[in-house]
């Protein structure tokens, strides 16, 4: 009798089926339930058929730039209108799905309601429409929350999809290098100038850090972009510091109609 022939697969299906129990007992006291509408599965976190269907991917033809999608397909480089018109301080932001229905209650439930393990949900996803970006990214950066609200919601949503969307696309995660440093109101109703000037002076780089940066190319992650003011300021933030090229990576995106200019 060897140790390593015996004794080791032993102890290995005694863990096994500790193991086994224990996600039995965990199944008792947690069902795996669909994270939006709480229906009973079989694996967690998931979504049920019902809320499934109700997801709206965003498929090409897209806005080269900004990553909406686009009534017609003029080519990989058309270009919205809109972003003719108001070029983005980014280079290309691409999102996964349209801000509505599933995807709003999904995010919400992310971001306020102490859910963290839906980032695991989301960055296949995240992973997929980004898979271009991704392929000469230096560094993903989150986009930061002000401290208040850290102790307020326990984490920043961005960071948790930024760390595992690191774990899955080896691309390393920078959490700090850009920091939020003043507390902003909520954008909720603000017109254009507004939104600038609540959002002026909220970023920094943390300054050891504009060396490592200069010349790089970084994803900025966000949960969802709306106006697009936030991962504005981030990227202008990012451009003063030297960033040479600034992607925009995020679950979902408010969509308006769109025209293709070029
Ligand atoms: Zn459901």
């Amino acid at each position: 009798m060897t140790f390593t022939s015996t004794v080791l697969p032993k102890a290995k299906s005694f863990c096994q089926a500790t193991q086994a129990q224990f996600e039995q007992f965990a199944d008792f006291l947690l069902p795996r339930r669909c994270s939006v509408c709480m229906t009973e599965l079989a694996t967690a976190p998931a979504l049920c058929p019902t809320c499934w269907m109700d997801l709206h991917f965003i498929k090409s033809p897209i806005c080269a730039r900004t990553g909406v999608p686009l009534p017609f397909d003029l080519g990989p480089e058309s270009v919205s209108l809109s972003a003719m018109r108001f070029p983005p301080a980014y280079d290309r932001a691409r999102s996964a799905l349209i801000y509505n229905g599933t995807a709003r209650q999904l995010i919400h439930k992310f971001k306020f309601h102490n859910r963290p393990e839906i980032a695991d949900l989301l960055t296949p996803w995240l992973q997929t429409c980004g898979q271009d970006l991704l392929k000469d990214a230096d560094y993903l950066i989150p986009v930061p929350l002000h401290l208040f609200r850290i102790v307020s919601r326990r984490y920043n949503q961005s960071a948790e999809l930024a760390r595992t969307l690191s774990k899955s696309s080896g691309v390393p995660m920078k959490v700090e290098w850009l920091r939020r440093v003043k507390k902003t109101s909520q954008q909720v109703g603000m017109i254009r100038d507004m939104r600038r000037k609540n959002l002026k002076g909220a970023f920094e780089v943390k300054p050891n850090k504009v060396d490592a940066l200069v010349g790089k190319n970084i994803i900025l992650i966000d949960d969802v972009i709306t106006t697009g003011s936030t991962v504005t300021a981030c990227a202008k933030t990012l451009r003063k510091a030297g960033v040479a090229r600034i992607d925009v990576l995020s679950v979902a995106r408010v969509v308006m109609h769109e025209t293709v200019a070029v």
